[in-house]
């Protein structure tokens, strides 16, 4: 048996960091990951750029059963402090979109300087390892690998959620929890595309590809952004942000046109005596493949002089307030992250210890906590894994 302080299940961006502080602390560290190269996620993360966090982070960027669990960590390791662990190895990024931060270059920038980062830390790395067996005889916590048998004082859950399996996700985290009796609330899948109905796969087939900058709620939310059509259903950044909050057999309503009140610029256009057809005037906001695909030919071949105010009221239902009932998702094969997960009441929000088995911590995407799309994430993975470093 060999004995150590502490063993962080999965060298992910979360087991990473925390084998980071921990060992900064002079704590001895051992990684374990069943996969052959640490931070897959991180490589493969924001197209290979890595979006690893962003200017501005609220609490209510993140879903969770226990809202107000997020905040401490969230304020004890911020944006700024990986900025400045970005800026010391001079990682070039840039900002996108509502504040996310990317590599200039490549996510491999971050990953090289968390695995020099635990060089430094003196962390031993240990890939290829399977974790057979993990049990808790008297005050350390014995796990049975298929490199040999270990001993420590703090185990640290590291393994994230169940999206890309190829990528080596499973649900070793919350067997553990279950194994010690910490309840793991219910798992979906997260920042995913929409697959339809077998009837709107049809309509909507040949709009594959079309972008539109649209507004996407339900009852509980609203995103604007686009929305992407594809093969399979859609997708695109508001789709991905909605499908966190969306629940099998809801519809979702999208308008693909927010900046129009089309109702109302239809009818002035009338007044205005124009007397171009409803079609060309429509295909002024919108491509005219999709104009076609949620319209009848025949109402859009009529000039505006002849469309009546009922016609008018649906054209911009359609278009202002399409309702859709997707039929599901694509799951975890193309999930971004994993809704739902370890109770964050079992667990310290300070420490990310459980408040019933001393010694045992949980961190990053396990955790019942999940981050809108936008580095928020990978933020969340730095935080919670700083603060159990502190304690481990
Ligand atoms: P992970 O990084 O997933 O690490 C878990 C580790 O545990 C893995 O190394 C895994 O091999 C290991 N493990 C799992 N099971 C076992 C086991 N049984 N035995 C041993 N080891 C095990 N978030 C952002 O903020 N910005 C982005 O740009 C972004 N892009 C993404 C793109 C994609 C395609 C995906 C899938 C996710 C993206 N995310 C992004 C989400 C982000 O990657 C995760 O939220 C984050 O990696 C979670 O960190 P973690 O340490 O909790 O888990």
């Amino acid at each position: 048996m060999i004995e150590t302080d502490v063993i962080i299940i999965g060298a992910g961006a979360s087991g990473l960091m925390c084998a980071i502080e921990a060992g900064k602390r002079g704590r001895k560290v051992l990684v374990l990951d069943h996969a052959n190269k640490a931070g897959k996620k991180i490589l493969m993360s924001g197209g290979g750029r890595c979006n690893f966090t962003n200017y501005s982070i609220e609490p209510s960027n993140y879903i969770s059963s226990n809202p107000h669990f997020c905040k401490s960590a969230l304020s004890r390791y911020t944006q700024w402090d990986f900025l400045a662990l970005i800026g010391q190895y001079r990682i070039p990024f840039h900002e996108r979109d509502h504040g996310q931060l990317f590599c200039n270059e490549s996510a491999r920038d971050i990953l090289d300087m968390l695995l020099a980062e635990c060089d430094k830390a003196d962390v031993v790395v240990q890939l290829n390892t399977r974790i057979d067996s993990v049990e808790r005889p008297a005050d350390r916590f014995h796990l049975k690998t298929s490199k040999g048998n270990f001993s420590c004082r703090s185990l640290v859950v590291a393994t994230g959620g169940l999206s890309i399996p190829k990528m080596g996700a499973t649900p070793l985290g919350y067997k553990i929890a279950g194994k010690f009796g910490i309840n793991v609330l219910p798992t979906g899948a997260g920042l995913v595309p929409f697959t339809l109905q077998p009837e709107d796969k049809e309509k909507f087939s040949a709009l594959s590809g079309i972008a539109v900058p649209s507004a996407v709620s339900n009852k509980r939310q609203s995103f604007s952004g686009n929305v992407l059509f594809t093969h399979r259903g859609l997708s695109g950044p508001a789709i991905l942000q909605i499908s966190s909050y969306w629940r099998a057999g809801e519809e979702i309503s999208i308008n693909l046109l927010p900046q129009v009140n089309l109702d109302a610029e239809l009818k002035a256009k009338r007044q205005q005596k124009i007397k171009n057809k409803l079609k060309t005037i429509l295909e002024g906001y919108l491509p005219k493949r999709l104009i076609s695909a949620f319209l009848d030919e025949n109402l859009l071949d009529l000039s505006i002089q002849d469309v009546s105010d009922k016609q008018i009221m649906q054209v911009a239902s359609q278009l202002n307030n399409w309702t859709i009932k997707p039929n599901g998702t694509e799951g975890y094969r193309t999930a971004e992250v994993t809704v739902g997960g370890i109770d964050c009441d079992a667990v310290s929000s300070k420490t990310m210890e459980s408040k019933q088995v001393p010694g045992l911590y949980f961190i990053g995407e396990v955790l019942d906590v999940t981050g809108w799309l936008g580095g928020y994430n990978f933020q969340w993975a730095w935080s919670s894994a700083w603060c159990a470093g502190q304690y481990c």
